[in-house]
Protein backbone atom coordinates (compact mmCIF):
# COMPACT_ATOMS: atom_id res chain seq x y z
CA UNK A 1 0.00 0.00 0.00
CA UNK A 2 1.35 3.41 -1.13
CA UNK A 3 2.39 5.32 2.60
CA UNK A 4 3.35 9.26 3.36
CA UNK A 5 6.31 10.06 4.42
CA UNK A 6 5.09 10.90 7.68
CA UNK A 7 3.30 6.91 7.79
CA UNK A 8 6.65 5.50 7.09
CA UNK A 9 8.49 7.25 9.85
CA UNK A 10 5.93 6.83 12.38
CA UNK A 11 5.03 3.51 11.92
CA UNK A 12 8.74 2.43 12.10
CA UNK A 13 8.75 3.80 15.39
CA UNK A 14 5.39 2.20 16.86
CA UNK A 15 6.53 0.42 20.18
CA UNK A 16 3.05 -1.15 20.95
CA UNK A 17 -0.58 0.03 20.89
CA UNK A 18 -2.23 1.36 23.97
CA UNK A 19 -5.68 1.61 22.51
CA UNK A 20 -7.64 2.01 19.37
CA UNK A 21 -6.54 6.19 19.07
CA UNK A 22 -2.88 6.25 21.09
CA UNK A 23 0.56 4.44 20.45
CA UNK A 24 3.75 4.21 22.29
CA UNK A 25 6.26 5.60 19.90
CA UNK A 26 10.15 5.43 20.21
CA UNK A 27 12.40 9.09 20.53
CA UNK A 28 15.49 9.19 18.36
CA UNK A 29 16.90 12.50 19.67
CA UNK A 30 15.92 14.81 22.63
CA UNK A 31 16.71 18.05 22.67
CA UNK A 32 16.50 20.31 25.77
CA UNK A 33 17.03 23.74 27.08
CA UNK A 34 16.99 25.74 30.07
CA UNK A 35 13.47 26.69 30.00
CA UNK A 36 11.41 23.74 29.62
CA UNK A 37 13.74 21.42 31.53
CA UNK A 38 13.95 21.85 35.07
CA UNK A 39 11.08 20.74 36.38
CA UNK A 40 11.41 17.11 34.35
CA UNK A 41 14.84 16.93 35.91
CA UNK A 42 12.78 17.87 39.27
CA UNK A 43 10.72 14.99 38.42
CA UNK A 44 13.47 12.77 38.02
CA UNK A 45 14.73 13.10 40.85
CA UNK A 46 11.37 12.95 43.26
CA UNK A 47 10.94 9.63 41.34
CA UNK A 48 14.22 8.36 42.14
CA UNK A 49 15.32 7.56 38.81
CA UNK A 50 17.88 7.80 36.12
CA UNK A 51 17.53 9.48 32.56
CA UNK A 52 17.19 6.61 30.47
CA UNK A 53 19.16 7.17 27.39
CA UNK A 54 21.44 10.29 27.92
CA UNK A 55 23.39 9.64 24.57
CA UNK A 56 20.28 10.26 22.95
CA UNK A 57 19.64 13.70 24.84
CA UNK A 58 21.24 16.97 23.48
CA UNK A 59 21.73 20.47 25.76
CA UNK A 60 22.18 23.70 24.71
CA UNK A 61 21.66 27.20 26.78
CA UNK A 62 19.99 29.67 24.25
CA UNK A 63 16.50 31.32 25.34
CA UNK A 64 18.01 33.31 28.00
CA UNK A 65 21.35 33.61 27.00
CA UNK A 66 23.11 37.57 26.72
CA UNK A 67 23.80 38.25 23.36
CA UNK A 68 26.48 40.06 24.85
CA UNK A 69 29.66 39.94 26.39
CA UNK A 70 28.73 36.19 26.98
CA UNK A 71 31.82 35.80 29.17
CA UNK A 72 30.79 37.36 32.39
CA UNK A 73 27.98 36.52 34.65
CA UNK A 74 24.64 36.72 33.47
CA UNK A 75 23.36 40.38 35.01
CA UNK A 76 19.73 38.95 35.33
CA UNK A 77 19.23 37.09 38.46
CA UNK A 78 16.05 34.96 36.45
CA UNK A 79 18.11 34.23 33.26
CA UNK A 80 21.04 33.32 35.20
CA UNK A 81 19.87 30.99 37.60
CA UNK A 82 17.92 28.94 34.64
CA UNK A 83 21.08 28.59 32.91
CA UNK A 84 22.82 27.61 36.03
CA UNK A 85 20.38 25.17 37.10
CA UNK A 86 20.58 23.54 33.46
CA UNK A 87 24.55 23.10 34.07
CA UNK A 88 24.03 21.10 37.55
CA UNK A 89 21.09 18.98 35.90
CA UNK A 90 23.36 18.21 33.01
CA UNK A 91 25.97 17.07 34.83
CA UNK A 92 23.80 15.30 37.63
CA UNK A 93 22.12 13.28 34.84
CA UNK A 94 25.10 13.03 32.69
CA UNK A 95 23.76 14.70 29.82
CA UNK A 96 25.96 16.74 27.36
CA UNK A 97 25.45 20.20 27.65
CA UNK A 98 26.56 23.36 25.11
CA UNK A 99 26.72 25.38 27.83
CA UNK A 100 27.12 29.46 27.21
CA UNK A 101 30.93 30.04 25.95
CA UNK A 102 30.94 26.49 24.53
CA UNK A 103 32.24 26.38 20.84
CA UNK A 104 29.41 24.39 19.81
CA UNK A 105 26.97 26.07 21.78
CA UNK A 106 23.42 28.00 20.44
CA UNK A 107 19.91 28.25 19.56
CA UNK A 108 18.85 24.38 19.49
CA UNK A 109 16.99 24.26 16.26
CA UNK A 110 20.41 25.61 14.60
CA UNK A 111 22.89 23.57 15.93
CA UNK A 112 20.95 19.97 16.02
CA UNK A 113 21.47 20.21 11.91
CA UNK A 114 24.46 21.57 12.02
CA UNK A 115 26.16 19.31 14.11
CA UNK A 116 24.85 16.57 12.04
CA UNK A 117 22.95 15.35 14.91
CA UNK A 118 19.73 15.81 12.72
CA UNK A 119 18.86 12.67 10.18
CA UNK A 120 16.51 11.98 7.98
CA UNK A 121 14.02 8.77 9.69
CA UNK A 122 14.35 10.37 12.93
CA UNK A 123 11.58 10.97 15.34
CA UNK A 124 12.89 14.23 17.44
CA UNK A 125 11.30 16.32 19.82
CA UNK A 126 11.92 19.18 22.70
CA UNK A 127 10.11 21.53 24.68
CA UNK A 128 9.81 24.11 22.09
CA UNK A 129 7.60 24.48 19.57
CA UNK A 130 9.41 24.92 16.87
CA UNK A 131 11.31 21.62 16.89
CA UNK A 132 9.50 21.43 12.96
CA UNK A 133 12.39 23.01 12.28
CA UNK A 134 13.81 19.37 12.19
CA UNK A 135 11.35 18.53 9.79
CA UNK A 136 13.34 19.90 7.03
CA UNK A 137 15.55 17.02 7.02
CA UNK A 138 12.54 14.29 6.49
CA UNK A 139 12.04 13.21 10.11
CA UNK A 140 8.90 13.80 12.54
CA UNK A 141 10.37 16.72 14.80
CA UNK A 142 7.65 18.11 17.01
CA UNK A 143 7.50 20.58 20.30
CA UNK A 144 6.29 18.55 23.52
CA UNK A 145 5.22 19.89 27.32
CA UNK A 146 7.10 19.99 30.08
CA UNK A 147 5.55 16.96 31.18
CA UNK A 148 6.47 14.65 28.33
CA UNK A 149 10.21 16.23 28.32
CA UNK A 150 10.20 13.96 31.86
CA UNK A 151 8.79 11.00 29.97
CA UNK A 152 10.83 11.02 27.67
CA UNK A 153 13.79 11.45 30.00
CA UNK A 154 11.91 8.49 31.69
CA UNK A 155 11.90 6.00 28.88
CA UNK A 156 13.06 7.57 25.80
CA UNK A 157 9.18 7.06 24.09
CA UNK A 158 6.34 9.26 24.34
CA UNK A 159 2.40 8.47 24.35
CA UNK A 160 0.74 9.72 21.11
CA UNK A 161 -2.13 10.06 18.90
CA UNK A 162 -1.36 9.82 15.31
CA UNK A 163 -2.45 13.38 13.91
CA UNK A 164 -3.64 13.81 10.33
CA UNK A 165 -1.74 14.32 7.08
CA UNK A 166 -1.27 17.25 4.96
CA UNK A 167 0.79 18.27 1.57
CA UNK A 168 1.27 21.85 0.82
CA UNK A 169 2.68 21.56 -2.75
CA UNK A 170 4.44 24.97 -4.21
CA UNK A 171 5.91 24.72 -7.29
CA UNK A 172 7.42 27.19 -9.48
CA UNK A 173 10.36 29.68 -9.51
CA UNK A 174 10.42 32.70 -6.85
CA UNK A 175 10.70 36.16 -7.66
CA UNK A 176 14.18 37.96 -7.51
CA UNK A 177 14.04 39.33 -3.59
CA UNK A 178 11.38 36.43 -2.37
CA UNK A 179 12.87 34.02 -0.26
CA UNK A 180 11.52 31.16 2.07
CA UNK A 181 10.68 32.81 4.37
CA UNK A 182 7.88 34.74 2.37
CA UNK A 183 7.05 31.21 1.19
CA UNK A 184 6.02 30.28 4.39
CA UNK A 185 4.45 33.63 5.45
CA UNK A 186 2.40 33.42 2.93
CA UNK A 187 1.34 29.95 2.84
CA UNK A 188 0.36 30.65 6.84
CA UNK A 189 -1.46 34.24 5.53
CA UNK A 190 -3.48 31.86 3.10
CA UNK A 191 -4.29 29.14 5.75
CA UNK A 192 -4.47 31.20 8.90
CA UNK A 193 -3.14 30.82 11.82
CA UNK A 194 -5.07 27.71 12.60
CA UNK A 195 -5.27 26.32 9.43
CA UNK A 196 -2.77 23.50 10.21
CA UNK A 197 -4.77 22.43 13.68
CA UNK A 198 -4.31 18.76 13.97
CA UNK A 199 -2.14 18.37 10.98
CA UNK A 200 1.63 17.33 10.30
CA UNK A 201 2.14 18.95 6.99
CA UNK A 202 4.53 17.66 4.40
CA UNK A 203 5.75 20.52 1.95
CA UNK A 204 6.58 19.22 -1.77
CA UNK A 205 6.92 20.56 -5.36
CA UNK A 206 9.70 22.38 -7.66
CA UNK A 207 10.16 25.36 -5.58
CA UNK A 208 10.75 23.46 -2.03
CA UNK A 209 13.15 21.01 -3.48
CA UNK A 210 14.76 23.73 -5.27
CA UNK A 211 15.44 25.21 -1.65
CA UNK A 212 18.31 24.96 0.36
CA UNK A 213 18.81 23.38 3.40
CA UNK A 214 18.61 26.56 5.39
CA UNK A 215 16.02 27.58 3.40
CA UNK A 216 13.81 24.25 3.95
CA UNK A 217 14.63 24.75 7.71
CA UNK A 218 12.97 28.07 7.75
CA UNK A 219 9.77 26.65 6.00
CA UNK A 220 9.46 23.72 8.55
CA UNK A 221 10.17 25.83 11.66
CA UNK A 222 7.18 27.91 10.91
CA UNK A 223 5.15 24.76 10.49
CA UNK A 224 3.42 24.93 14.33
CA UNK A 225 2.15 29.11 13.31
CA UNK A 226 -0.48 27.68 11.38
CA UNK A 227 -1.21 25.53 13.95
CA UNK A 228 0.44 22.40 12.77
CA UNK A 229 1.97 19.55 14.33
CA UNK A 230 5.19 19.76 12.65
CA UNK A 231 6.33 19.90 9.37
CA UNK A 232 8.57 17.76 6.82
CA UNK A 233 10.37 17.28 3.44
CA UNK A 234 11.38 14.71 2.00
CA UNK A 235 15.08 13.58 2.06
CA UNK A 236 16.85 14.23 -1.31
CA UNK A 237 20.85 14.81 -2.73
CA UNK A 238 20.89 18.69 -1.09
CA UNK A 239 19.80 17.34 2.51
CA UNK A 240 22.67 14.00 2.06
CA UNK A 241 25.22 16.60 0.84
CA UNK A 242 24.31 19.17 3.69
CA UNK A 243 24.87 16.01 6.32
CA UNK A 244 27.84 14.34 5.19
CA UNK A 245 31.07 15.34 6.87
CA UNK A 246 28.72 17.37 9.77
CA UNK A 247 30.61 16.65 13.10
CA UNK A 248 28.10 13.96 14.57
CA UNK A 249 27.23 11.99 11.29
CA UNK A 250 27.81 8.81 10.74
CA UNK A 251 31.14 8.22 8.22
CA UNK A 252 32.54 6.20 5.81
CA UNK A 253 30.39 2.74 5.83
CA UNK A 254 28.09 4.16 8.41
CA UNK A 255 26.92 6.86 6.16
CA UNK A 256 26.77 5.06 3.34
CA UNK A 257 24.45 2.48 5.15
CA UNK A 258 22.41 5.11 6.06
CA UNK A 259 22.39 6.38 2.64
CA UNK A 260 20.65 3.70 1.70
CA UNK A 261 17.95 4.20 4.02
CA UNK A 262 17.28 7.59 3.62
CA UNK A 263 17.12 7.12 -0.07
CA UNK A 264 13.47 5.26 1.10
CA UNK A 265 12.09 8.05 2.85
CA UNK A 266 9.85 9.30 0.69
CA UNK A 267 5.92 9.15 0.20
CA UNK A 268 4.70 6.99 -2.32
CA UNK A 269 3.11 7.69 -5.88
CA UNK A 270 -0.70 7.43 -4.90
CA UNK A 271 0.05 8.18 -0.68
CA UNK A 272 -3.28 9.60 0.18
CA UNK A 273 -3.02 12.77 2.55
CA UNK A 274 -6.08 13.88 4.73
CA UNK A 275 -5.97 17.55 3.10
CA UNK A 276 -3.87 18.95 0.32
CA UNK A 277 -3.25 22.43 -0.46
CA UNK A 278 -1.26 23.61 -3.72
CA UNK A 279 -0.02 27.24 -4.22
CA UNK A 280 2.41 28.77 -7.17
CA UNK A 281 5.79 30.63 -6.63
CA UNK A 282 4.95 33.32 -9.14
CA UNK A 283 2.24 34.30 -6.78
CA UNK A 284 4.32 35.28 -3.71
CA UNK A 285 5.91 38.58 -3.04
CA UNK A 286 7.73 39.93 -0.34
CA UNK A 287 5.59 39.15 3.03
CA UNK A 288 5.41 41.13 6.24
CA UNK A 289 2.99 40.81 9.26
CA UNK A 290 0.48 43.57 10.17
CA UNK A 291 -1.18 41.89 13.17
CA UNK A 292 -0.06 39.49 16.17
CA UNK A 293 -0.52 36.37 15.03
CA UNK A 294 1.76 34.93 12.32
CA UNK A 295 -1.62 34.60 9.85
CA UNK A 296 -2.24 37.86 9.93
CA UNK A 297 0.26 38.82 6.31
CA UNK A 298 0.19 40.60 3.45
CA UNK A 299 2.41 41.23 0.62
CA UNK A 300 4.23 44.59 0.58
CA UNK A 301 2.27 45.94 -2.18
CA UNK A 302 -1.12 44.75 -0.51
CA UNK A 303 -3.19 47.12 1.87
CA UNK A 304 -3.76 45.95 5.55
CA UNK A 305 -7.71 44.40 5.30
CA UNK A 306 -10.74 45.90 6.10
CA UNK A 307 -11.99 45.35 9.11
CA UNK A 308 -15.83 44.49 8.13
CA UNK A 309 -14.32 42.42 5.70
CA UNK A 310 -12.04 40.54 7.95
CA UNK A 311 -13.26 36.95 9.10
CA UNK A 312 -13.23 37.79 12.70
CA UNK A 313 -13.79 41.95 13.24
CA UNK A 314 -12.78 42.03 16.56
CA UNK A 315 -9.56 40.51 16.79
CA UNK A 316 -8.42 42.40 13.52
CA UNK A 317 -9.35 45.72 15.45
CA UNK A 318 -7.73 44.50 18.20
CA UNK A 319 -4.59 43.53 16.71
CA UNK A 320 -4.29 46.54 14.73
CA UNK A 321 -4.85 48.69 17.95
CA UNK A 322 -2.01 47.22 19.22
CA UNK A 323 0.30 47.58 16.31
CA UNK A 324 -0.93 51.22 16.14
CA UNK A 325 -2.10 50.40 12.35
CA UNK A 326 -4.87 51.26 10.05
CA UNK A 327 -7.17 49.20 8.56
CA UNK A 328 -6.48 49.79 4.20
CA UNK A 329 -3.00 50.80 5.00
CA UNK A 330 0.06 50.08 3.00
CA UNK A 331 3.04 49.24 5.04
CA UNK A 332 5.20 49.99 2.25
CA UNK A 333 6.47 53.33 4.08
CA UNK A 334 5.81 52.16 7.40
CA UNK A 335 8.81 53.97 9.90
CA UNK A 336 10.93 51.29 11.88
CA UNK A 337 12.85 51.89 14.49
CA UNK A 338 14.58 47.96 14.97
CA UNK A 339 15.46 45.44 12.97
CA UNK A 340 16.35 42.00 14.31
CA UNK A 341 17.96 39.32 12.19
CA UNK A 342 18.07 36.32 14.41
CA UNK A 343 16.48 33.03 15.94
CA UNK A 344 16.10 29.16 14.73
CA UNK A 345 13.96 30.69 11.77
CA UNK A 346 16.89 32.97 10.08
CA UNK A 347 20.24 32.80 12.17
CA UNK A 348 22.24 30.96 10.26
CA UNK A 349 24.97 31.23 7.91
CA UNK A 350 23.49 31.60 4.43
CA UNK A 351 21.12 33.87 6.30
CA UNK A 352 23.81 36.43 7.58
CA UNK A 353 25.34 35.48 3.80
CA UNK A 354 22.47 37.30 1.81
CA UNK A 355 22.19 40.33 4.62
CA UNK A 356 26.10 41.12 4.42
CA UNK A 357 25.85 40.61 0.45
CA UNK A 358 22.50 43.16 0.23
CA UNK A 359 24.08 45.86 3.04
CA UNK A 360 27.77 45.79 1.92
CA UNK A 361 28.55 49.39 0.75
CA UNK A 362 25.46 50.49 2.21
CA UNK A 363 24.63 52.15 5.76
CA UNK A 364 21.68 52.18 7.64
CA UNK A 365 19.43 55.00 8.80
CA UNK A 366 20.49 56.78 11.96
CA UNK A 367 17.37 55.86 13.61
CA UNK A 368 17.24 52.22 13.60
CA UNK A 369 19.01 50.34 15.28
CA UNK A 370 19.97 46.88 13.40
CA UNK A 371 20.86 43.81 15.24
CA UNK A 372 22.35 40.57 13.89
CA UNK A 373 22.36 37.96 16.14
CA UNK A 374 23.81 34.61 15.01
CA UNK A 375 21.68 30.90 15.93
CA UNK A 376 24.98 28.97 17.27
CA UNK A 377 28.80 30.08 17.96
CA UNK A 378 30.03 28.19 14.57
CA UNK A 379 27.37 30.26 12.88
CA UNK A 380 29.14 33.60 14.43
CA UNK A 381 32.71 32.35 13.83
CA UNK A 382 31.76 31.32 10.43
CA UNK A 383 30.64 35.36 9.58
CA UNK A 384 34.00 36.68 11.24
CA UNK A 385 36.24 33.96 9.20
CA UNK A 386 34.26 35.18 5.67
CA UNK A 387 34.69 38.75 6.84
CA UNK A 388 30.84 39.55 7.32
CA UNK A 389 31.43 41.09 10.17
CA UNK A 390 33.47 43.99 8.45
CA UNK A 391 30.66 44.37 6.24
CA UNK A 392 27.93 44.80 8.95
CA UNK A 393 29.75 47.38 11.03
CA UNK A 394 30.54 49.49 8.09
CA UNK A 395 26.82 49.11 7.73
CA UNK A 396 25.73 50.09 11.15
CA UNK A 397 24.70 46.65 11.90
CA UNK A 398 25.76 45.26 15.31
CA UNK A 399 26.67 41.42 15.10
CA UNK A 400 25.98 40.10 18.66
CA UNK A 401 26.74 36.57 20.43
CA UNK A 402 24.58 33.73 20.01
CA UNK A 403 21.14 32.86 21.09
CA UNK A 404 17.96 33.33 21.22
CA UNK A 405 17.71 37.12 21.95
CA UNK A 406 14.89 39.94 20.92
CA UNK A 407 12.63 36.24 18.85
CA UNK A 408 11.14 36.59 22.82
CA UNK A 409 10.83 38.91 25.61
CA UNK A 410 12.77 36.85 27.77
CA UNK A 411 16.47 37.72 28.25
CA UNK A 412 17.89 41.65 28.19
CA UNK A 413 17.18 41.95 24.32
CA UNK A 414 14.08 43.81 24.58
CA UNK A 415 12.07 46.08 22.24
CA UNK A 416 10.82 49.04 23.66
CA UNK A 417 7.14 49.51 24.38
CA UNK A 418 5.90 51.13 21.07
CA UNK A 419 8.44 50.74 18.58
CA UNK A 420 8.38 48.72 15.39
CA UNK A 421 10.42 45.91 14.71
CA UNK A 422 10.53 44.26 11.97
CA UNK A 423 12.15 40.83 12.52
CA UNK A 424 13.25 37.89 10.98
CA UNK A 425 11.75 35.79 13.80
CA UNK A 426 8.69 33.42 14.31
CA UNK A 427 6.07 35.00 16.62
CA UNK A 428 4.49 38.75 16.11
CA UNK A 429 2.24 37.90 19.39
CA UNK A 430 1.44 40.74 22.03
CA UNK A 431 4.42 41.53 23.95
CA UNK A 432 6.56 38.64 22.29
CA UNK A 433 9.76 40.79 21.86
CA UNK A 434 9.25 42.86 25.11
CA UNK A 435 5.87 43.99 26.89
CA UNK A 436 4.35 46.57 24.27
CA UNK A 437 6.88 45.84 20.85
CA UNK A 438 5.45 45.95 18.09
CA UNK A 439 6.65 43.47 15.85
CA UNK A 440 6.66 42.91 11.81
CA UNK A 441 7.54 39.52 10.36
CA UNK A 442 10.09 39.73 7.32
CA UNK A 443 12.88 37.86 5.52
CA UNK A 444 15.88 39.12 6.36
CA UNK A 445 16.19 40.60 2.94
CA UNK A 446 13.16 42.74 3.60
CA UNK A 447 14.69 43.51 6.95
CA UNK A 448 17.98 44.54 5.89
CA UNK A 449 16.29 47.13 3.33
CA UNK A 450 14.18 48.70 5.86
CA UNK A 451 17.57 49.29 8.22
CA UNK A 452 18.70 50.82 5.15
CA UNK A 453 16.34 53.24 4.24
CA UNK A 454 14.19 53.16 8.19
CA UNK A 455 11.12 52.41 7.03
CA UNK A 456 9.02 49.19 5.01
CA UNK A 457 10.05 49.07 1.65
CA UNK A 458 9.79 46.72 -1.21
CA UNK A 459 13.37 45.11 -1.54
CA UNK A 460 12.37 43.93 -5.10
CA UNK A 461 13.54 47.37 -6.03
CA UNK A 462 17.03 46.50 -5.45
CA UNK A 463 16.71 43.98 -7.42
CA UNK A 464 18.27 43.45 -11.07
S1 LIG B 1 14.83 31.52 18.59
FE1 LIG B 1 12.77 31.93 19.34
S2 LIG B 1 11.46 30.34 18.49
FE2 LIG B 1 13.60 29.69 18.25
S3 LIG B 1 14.02 28.40 20.01
FE3 LIG B 1 14.63 30.48 20.55
S4 LIG B 1 12.83 31.42 21.49
FE4 LIG B 1 12.15 29.54 20.46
Amino acid sequence: MAKTLFDKIWDAHVVKDIDSTRQVIYIDRHFIHEVTSPQAFSGLRNRGIELFRTKQTTATADHNVPTLNQHLPIKDPLSRSQVDTLTENCKEFGVNLYHLGHELQGIVHVIGPELGITRPGMTIVCGDSHTSTHGAFGNIAFGIGTSQVEQVFASQCLILSKPKTMRITVDGILQDGVSAKDVILYIISKLTAAGGTGYFVEYAGSTISSMSMEERMTVCNMSIEMGARGGMIAPDETTFEYIKDRKFAPKDKEYKQALQQWKTLYSDHGASFDQEYTFDAADIGPMLTYGTNPGMGIQVNEQIPNISEYLDPKQLTKSLDYMGLQQGQLLEGQEIQHVFIGSCTNARIEDLRKVANFVQGKQKADHVQAWIVPGSKQVEKQAKEEGLDTVFADAGFQLREPGCSACLGMNEDKVPAGDYCISTSNRNFEGRQGPGARTILASPLSAAAAAIEGKIVDVRKYMN
